[in-house]
């Protein structure tokens, strides 16, 4: 077993989360969480299935009519409790999620970060649930609109930001006033437990956050299936999400959905080139690529192709793979063997169709570990044009006019992140409203922060999370009519 040299070993829990207290699954079971800088086990965390989701939806049921009557400033103490424990034992949060899915510590701490800041920022939002005046329909009525909690909300969440996709959707559902229950990916549930336990620091009340893991089908199917559950807000592929909706059509449940991405990244003829490497650097291959708004097609004006590719070789090859925990590194392995031979496969088919592989920065020796590459001469025949790779590959396609590079981006039916660079005013406002995906990043390729609304459009998904937009998915709003007046 690893040892995980945290300052507070409490952070490191293994068992479920229901109703304030640390649970064994009913009938003992565990499953193994594996570092996949080394296959080493990390923990054994509790196996539960449709019966401890059962207590968990029961416990958030029971929950809810109590943490809807507090106060907005209320709620707002405890998460601001919570952001400020997040901060304060950052650097065991950061350890605990690279040592589960492999990221490069400095990254790791950077997503305790982010994901905190959801929860600050959401403090602060819990308080501005504002209602409405109507225009009155008739001399002696008025209509009066208020915004009021959906209820208890599943959250089921994937394993390449284990911490920041949970903050960011029970930050804002604890703000609206709904209780929730929360299945992170299998992968990665330590990260989401450890936030159970600070929760429970932050003093807020039993039942109003559970995490239950383990069983998949079953408890997905318990989420999406009782009653009690009014809204599921998932991240995670189009695939599973499609699937889950289905499963909640016969209970009609609210949905937001967070899913895959195929993000273009655009270099026109006038781009600066420096700018554009430093963001598509971030932007391919920040967590080793398996982000959903990583660029998965790089679009290069064939003008610039040979200068552009010409450097993003040099940075390529500057980056170094290791482990996680290592100083110095740039990527850490994919979170598993079953990405990794996925990734494999991506390259051996843009090959076989006639792509130039240039080989990045060797790897150490580790089943996870997948090299950084660049593939030239590549075409919309390829798998890397119309799927997610998410991994670090970084395939290179060109154009000739703005019209080609915009039908080659929307030629897709993800609609999540896109990217562009450009230094002509007029040609940012065509290219940014002409793309069809929810974020835009001009002349940036970081463009994820708790200010900005998060979402896609088209198979990318629905609903948004952030800005002041993130709190609607966990709001109803009930209309008031005054008669007799
Ligand atoms: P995934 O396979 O869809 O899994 C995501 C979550 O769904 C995990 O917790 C998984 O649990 C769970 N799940 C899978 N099958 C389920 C079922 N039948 N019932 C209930 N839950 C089920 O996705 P992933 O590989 O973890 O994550 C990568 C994907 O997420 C990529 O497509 C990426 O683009 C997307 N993503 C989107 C965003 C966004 O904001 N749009 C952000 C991050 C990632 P197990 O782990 O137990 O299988």
């Amino acid at each position: 077993m690893t040892d995980h040299k945290l300052s507070d070993p409490a952070l490191l829990c293994t068992k479920a989360y229901i109703n304030g207290k640390w649970t064994d699954a009913a009938d003992g079971s565990t499953f193994n969480v594996d570092n996949p800088a080394n296959g080493e086990l990390i923990a054994e965390v509790a196996y539960c299935g449709e019966a401890e989701t059962k207590a968990a939806i029961e416990a958030a049921e029971a929950a809810r009519p109590a943490w809807a009557a507090k106060t907005p400033k209320e709620r707002a103490k405890h998460l601001r409790d919570l952001f400020n424990l997040m901060m304060a034992n950052q650097d065991d949060l950061g350890r605990i999620l690279t040592l589960e899915q492999g990221k490069p510590l400095v990254e790791a701490k950077g997503e305790i970060a982010y994901g905190a800041n959801y929860v600050e920022w959401f403090a602060e939002e819990a308080k501005r649930v504002y209602g409405e005046v109507m225009t009155q329909p008739s001399p002696d009525k008025r209509v009066v609109v208020i915004r009021q909690p959906v209820g208890v909300a599943a959250l089921i969440t994937p394993w390449n930001f284990p911490n920041a996709m949970l903050t960011r959707k029970i930050a804002p559902a604890l703000a609206a006033g709904c209780t929730v229950v929360c299945k992170p990916a299998s992968e990665t549930p330590l990260s989401a437990l450890a936030i159970a336990e600070l929760c429970d620091r932050a003093g807020i009340p039993p039942g109003v956050v559970n995490i239950v893991c383990g069983n998949t089908r079953a408890i997905g199917g318990e989420l999406t299936s009782n009653p009690s559950v009014k809204k599921l807000s998932f991240t995670g592929s189009t695939e599973v999400g499609k699937m889950l909706t289905e499963q909640c059509s016969g209970t009609l449940k609210r949905l937001s959905m967070e899913l895959g991405g195929n993000a273009p990244f655009i270099i026109f003829d006038d781009a600066d080139l420096d700018l554009a490497i430093k963001g598509v650097m971030a932007s391919k291959f920040r967590n080793a690529g398996q982000t959903c708004v990583c660029t998965n097609r790089i679009l290069v004006h064939e003008d610039v192709k040979d200068a552009f590719v010409e450097k993003l070789l040099a940075a390529t090859n500057a980056l170094k793979v290791g482990n996680g925990l290592d100083d110095g590194v740039d990527l850490g392995p994919l979170v598993s063997v079953k990405a990794r031979k996925t990734v494999e496969e991506f390259v051996a088919d843009a090959v076989e169709k006639g792509a130039k592989v240039h080989e990045g920065p060797s790897t150490p020796n580790g089943e996870c570990y997948s090299r950084p590459l660049v593939l030239t001469e590549a075409t919309r025949e390829m798998r890397v044009f119309s799927e997610e790779i998410f991994g670090p590959v970084a395939p290179v396609f060109t154009f000739k006019t703005d019209e080609e590079a915009i039908a080659m981006a929307n030629d897709t039916e993800f609609g999540l992140a896109s990217y562009f660079y450009s230094k002509d005013v007029a040609r940012c406002w065509r290219v940014a409203e002409a793309l069809e995906y929810g974020m835009v990043g001009i002349n940036e390729g970081i463009i994820s922060n708790e200010m900005a609304p998060f979402g896609g459009v088209k198979e990318s998904g629905q609903g948004r999370e952030g800005s002041h937009h993130g709190l609607d998915d966990y709001l109803e709003i009930k209309s008031l009519t005054f008669g007799g007046i």
